[in-house]
């Protein structure tokens, strides 16, 4: 938010200066004044795209089959992968145990790292563009869901990407991570990143199929 808001400040002292001059220079005020338009109409979408991450009342706690939460949101999220010739593919495991939790909320997360993977990718003109969405049941008894895309990889302040309002999009909220991580951590899971092989990122996330807490070993990850 701070970047439009500033840029409008800086923008409306620059109206006030071509106005405020001896000769007035209009051309160049009307500029300035149009750049403050634009500066507001981009923190009004900051807001409404961090309103929409967080749109969501009372948490439901319902039996949920994770393949087919991740199912539904494939269905919503093709078209966009199409549109950047990324070709999106789903390796499920066979008879999952449910999880208890919040399907809107879980949807939503898996929306946040599927665009964010088609993100990584989009721009990147060389390569296979592939994302791969991967449901397994862990030793633990847990689901561990993988979106693994073959994009530009983590940036060099990975362990800064789970904070709040970090980003290094020009039109990021850096809000996609930082909400999915704490769905998923009330969910009694974890989320974490790591490199993908041969390139790309992978982003992780556990879901208890049991109420009891597991401990996790940390190795090549990330937040
Ligand atoms: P936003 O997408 O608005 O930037 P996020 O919290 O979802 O916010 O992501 C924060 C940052 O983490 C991104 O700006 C990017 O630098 C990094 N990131 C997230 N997902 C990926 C990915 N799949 N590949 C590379 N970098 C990623």
């Amino acid at each position: 938010m701070n970047q439009p808001i500033a840029a409008a400040g800086t923008d409306a002292n620059t109206c006030l200066r071509w106005l405020t001059r001896e000769h007035p220079d209009l051309n160049e005020a009307r500029e300035a004044a149009l750049r403050v338009v634009k500066d507001a109409a981009r923190a009004a979408e900051i807001i409404s795209r961090i309103r929409l991450l967080f749109q969501k009342g009372v948490p439901q706690q319902e039996l949920l089959d994770v393949n087919e939460v991740i199912r539904e949101i494939i269905v919503l999220m093709s078209s966009e992968a199409t549109r950047y010739s990324i070709s999106l593919r789903t390796e499920a495991a066979a008879d999952l145990p449910q999880v208890i939790g919040d399907r809107v909320q879980l949807q939503q997360v898996m929306m946040n790292l599927i665009i964010n993977g088609i993100d990584a990718m989009k721009d990147d003109a060389d390569g296979t563009r592939e994302l791969r969405i991967k449901s397994q049941r862990t030793k633990n008894e847990e689901i561990l869901v993988s979106v693994n895309d073959t994009g530009i990889g983590l940036p060099s302040q990975a362990d800064q990407m789970f904070k709040a309002f970090f980003t290094t999009k020009p039109h990021g909220t850096g809000m996609g991570l930082s909400i999915s991580r704490s769905i998923v951590e009330l969910h009694g899971g974890r989320l974490w990143a790591a490199d993908n092989s041969p390139r790309g990122a992978s982003f992780n996330f556990t879901l208890p199929t049991k109420v009891e807490a597991h401990e996790c070993e940390r190795g090549d990850r990330y937040g």
